[in-house]
């Protein structure tokens, strides 16, 4: 067959790292079109010195810039709607992605979606975006990756419930007074996944698995009431799928963002590849699950809520999250703090309607003002 093309919006980061690690194997099949990056420029100019794109874009600009480089925010939808990009792997971090998603949908290219974000903010425009436009959104989040193979084609009507697993993060264990003043070295040390600093500090407050909850309501068109989180610390089960009858069928592998980012590229399809160790039962035993300690992570459940209600909520709290953590790790404010700043940011924002693209953009600026002014 013809290689497929790829467009990776956030090259340079943890999933544009790893896709390029895969497509590096897998060259047969896949041909790099487009790779956009934030500020990295030394990186992103490896990338394209090694992958041979015909398209290159960077959104800061910046004195790194090469000089046939696309340069400002918008070089995300230039990429993601060229004629020769068949699928775009969208692993920008935030609500930044979110136009690129939108533009690409609607151009009806795959979407390999890693910037959950986008969903969480948007996710009925999103999927009116893919009906409209014919384009398909294929998720390389793990467990969404991995309910989308336990469901393997079978309509929803069969599927009673989802039940996500989270590895509980750093501080599984400590005592909820320990965690409200937890550093930001400790957070950022995660026990079984290697990502970047936003979506780690986001495993940590558990605020991760509540963007999740929202991101499978969007995906598998599923209402809340019917998605469940258990805590599971291995990270090997990557989430279970309960049928009508009672059945349940669950996805494992080893805790790598390879095996998601390739099955999207590939879906529904599966190819040989054999980058990531051998799965051994053995080695990976035993496996645990616990319930989820709401008290100690109210994240999680602001998250759900802010889900159920709809409107402008999951977009306030995607935007209070993300500044909540960018002044976490700058310092400003304790762990604790993060979901304090959400839920005043949710409190602020109300019940108002999100149906416009103009309405949740406007949300998400107002909740990142009350953030900054929270103390
Ligand atoms: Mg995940």
């Amino acid at each position: 067959m013809t290689p497929r093309g790829i467009a990776i919006l956030g090259s340079t980061g943890s999933v544009g790292t790893t896709a390029l690690r895969v497509l590096a194997r897998q060259r047969a099949g896949f041909r790099v079109c487009a790779l956009t990056a934030n500020t990295n420029a030394t990186l992103l100019r490896a990338q394209a010195g090694e992958h041979r794109p015909s398209f290159v874009g960077m959104v800061e600009a910046s004195e790194g810039a090469d000089a046939g480089w696309a340069v400002g925010a918008e070089c995300l939808v230039s990429a993601a709607v060229r004629d020769d990009v068949h699928t775009v792997i969208n692993a920008v971090v935030g609500a930044a992605g979110l136009r690129a998603t939108i533009a690409a949908l609607g151009a009806g290219k795959r979407v390999a979606l890693a910037n959950k974000e986008t969903l969480v903010m948007a996710g009925g425009l999103v999927t009116a975006a893919a009906r409209r436009g014919g384009g398909e959104l294929v998720p390389v989040d793990s467990e969404h990756s991995a309910i989308l193979q336990c469901i393997g084609g079978r309509p929803m009507s069969e599927v009673r419930r989802l039940i996500i697993t989270a590895s509980g993060g750093p501080f599984r264990t400590w005592d909820a007074a320990r965690v409200q003043s937890a550093t930001v070295t400790e957070a950022l040390n995660h026990p079984t996944w290697n990502m970047g600093r936003k979506i780690t500090i986001d495993s940590a407050t558990l605020a991760n698995k509540a963007l999740e909850v929202i991101e499978a309501h969007h995906l598998f068109g599923i209402p809340y009431d019917r998605i469940e989180v258990v805590v599971h610390p291995q990270s090997v089960v990557h989430s279970f799928v309960e049928f009508v009858d009672g059945s349940v069928l669950a996805q494992l592998g080893v805790p790598s963002m390879e095996l998601p980012v390739l099955y999207a590229l590939t879906h529904p399809d599966r190819i040989t590849d054999t980058g990531v160790p051998a799965f051994d039962p053995v080695a990976l035993s035993p496996l645990t699950y616990e319930p989820v300690r709401h008290d100690t992570f109210p994240a999680l459940g602001l998250g759900i809520r802010a889900g159920v209600a709809g409107g402008v909520a999951p977009a306030v709290f995607n935007a209070a999250n993300e500044e909540a953590v960018a002044r976490f790790l700058a310092g400003e404010l304790s762990f604790g703090d993060i979901a304090r700043a959400i839920a005043s940011a949710l409190v602020a924002a109300g019940d108002a309607a999100g149906d416009t693209l103009e309405a949740l953009v406007a949300a998400d600026v107002s909740a990142r003002a009350h953030v900054r002014e929270f103390a």
